[in-house]
């Protein structure tokens, strides 16, 4: 998402960076292109239209024609009012001043709404006791995807939906459920709608009304444009929503639709979705968003997701190893787990600032294969590479089903990489040239 408008954004910037100090005329130019560009991406023409006039307004004034740096500010003028458009600073946290989180989640047909049920449960869990409930007694298989994904989660399932032909029925059910059961957070997947319909309606506006719902969501598709913003106004003539999740935030559509939903629908985005598996969800940060679109990498989306699975103390004893020069396969293997709990590789890579398009495409078999490779070693052979001869190499290639070539080709770039990292450790200054220049070349180790 977003590719798109993120390159042709950098083209105007440099562009105008090249040139200096800026006129007036070069200032309406760049602003010209940006407007050129948001309207490429599918951005609502009256939200490109409010958008273009606050930046203009900014930019035209003496600040920034008088700055010694125009373009960076012209830059920080776009990336400020992209952050309002989608709805100011800081994220929109789920309303959890009650002591219970129940959820409704409402949408057209696959738009990802029981994805996005245990995407949620799965977020939370540490804070509520989830029972998730379906009530998709109209699509076959529907409910059974749930109690799935429910599972896989982790979390409890109301299973009686399965017996019960009614959806209000099984809500109250799941009600009474809940109470005597101690759960504290109910999450309500509801029927998917092939478009607006009134029965399907009524339904959700009484399954509304049977639970005190601290959150409607809707769940919206990104890759349908400019038609959700009308959906979610169809939707929310019913049932009033408290917010939109935005799922397939992963897929190449043009993602203005995404950047102008909030601006539209007065709603604001609580969550993106960003892959198939349920841990693909996050909270919408505008200001991540808007340094994602004008390249600078989603940098703290990176940060709190590497928190979430990294210990510190871990990180603390790493780094002493790597300076006694200790750092071996063992503790390399351990590192491509943790990755692969973060998600995957190329997802990471394209968070990071300075690394583009193909650059970004790293493969995530590349990962499975060093870790079968280290798999068939022993532990001594671990820790010693240079014990690695011949017949251990075809061992362990046999015994992970890779070829002597990717072992040769993995133990030397460990090699390589092991003998950078001894050169980093002794002189911190070589890192920090490096953060300088930006991540020019990220080479994974084989
Ligand atoms: P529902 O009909 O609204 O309940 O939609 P589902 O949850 O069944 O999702 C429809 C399809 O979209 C499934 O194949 C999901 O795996 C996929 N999906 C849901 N959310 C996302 C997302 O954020 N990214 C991607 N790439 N696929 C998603």
């Amino acid at each position: 998402m977003f590719d798109q408008l993120t390159k042709r954004l950098a083209d105007v910037f440099t562009l105008m960076g090249k040139k200096g100090k800026l006129s007036e005329e070069n200032i309406q130019d760049g602003i010209r292109q940006v407007k050129l560009a948001l309207l490429e991406a599918d951005v609502n023409f009256k939200v490109v239209k409010s958008f273009i006039s606050r930046v203009e307004k900014i930019a035209l004034g003496e600040k920034v024609l008088k700055s010694i740096t125009p373009a960076q500010q012209f830059i920080k003028i776009v990336h400020d009012q992209l952050v309002e458009t989608m709805g100011g600073e800081g994220s929109v946290d789920l309303d959890f001043r009650k002591s219970r989180l129940n959820i409704l989640l409402c949408g057209l047909q696959g738009s990802g709404k029981t994805t996005t049920a245990a995407k949620i449960a799965l977020k939370f869990k540490k804070d509520f006791r989830f029972l998730l409930v379906s009530t998709d007694v109209y699509r076959p298989a529907a409910i059974q995807q749930l109690q799935v994904l429910a599972k896989e989660a982790g979390v409890a399932f109301f299973d009686e939906a399965l017996n019960i032909r009614k959806p209000l029925d099984i809500v109250k059910k799941a009600k009474k459920y809940a109470e005597k059961n101690g759960y504290n957070g109910i999450i309500v997947d509801t029927a998917g709608r092939l478009e607006i319909d009134s029965e399907l309606m009524k339904e959700l506006l009484q399954i509304s009304k049977v639970i005190d719902f601290n959150e409607v969501l809707f769940v919206a598709d990104s890759t349908a444009g400019q038609a959700i913003a009308e959906t979610v106004q169809g939707f929310h003539n019913s049932v009033e929503l408290t917010g939109l999740v935005i799922t397939k935030f992963d897929s190449d559509t043009r993602g203005g639709a995404a950047l102008s939903v909030r601006e539209v629908t007065g709603k604001p985005v609580k969550f993106t979705g960003t892959g198939e598996k349920i841990e693909d969800l996050e909270l919408f940060y505008p200001e991540r968003v808007a340094s994602r679109i004008l390249g600078q990498g989603d940098i703290l989306s990176l940060v709190e997701n590497a928190q979430e699975h990294i210990d510190e103390e871990d990180v603390k004893k790493l780094e002493k190893k790597i300076k006694k020069n200790k750092f071996d396969l063992e503790d390399f293997r351990d590192q491509i787990r943790k990755i692969k709990k973060m998600g995957s590789l190329s997802k990471i890579m394209e968070m990071l600032p300075g690394i583009k398009g193909k650059q970004a495409n790293v493969d995530d078999k590349e990962l499975i294969r060093i870790e079968a490779i280290i798999n068939s070693m022993t532990p001594f052979e671990r820790s010693n590479t240079n014990i690695l001869n011949g017949s251990r190499r075809k061992r362990i290639a046999t015994g992970s089903g890779t070829t002597v070539f990717d072992v040769n080709r993995m133990v030397n770039k460990f090699i390589d990489m092991k003998k950078m990292m001894k050169k980093f450790s002794k002189n911190p200054k070589l890192l920090e040239n490096i953060g300088n220049q930006g991540i020019p070349n990220i080479r994974m180790p084989y």
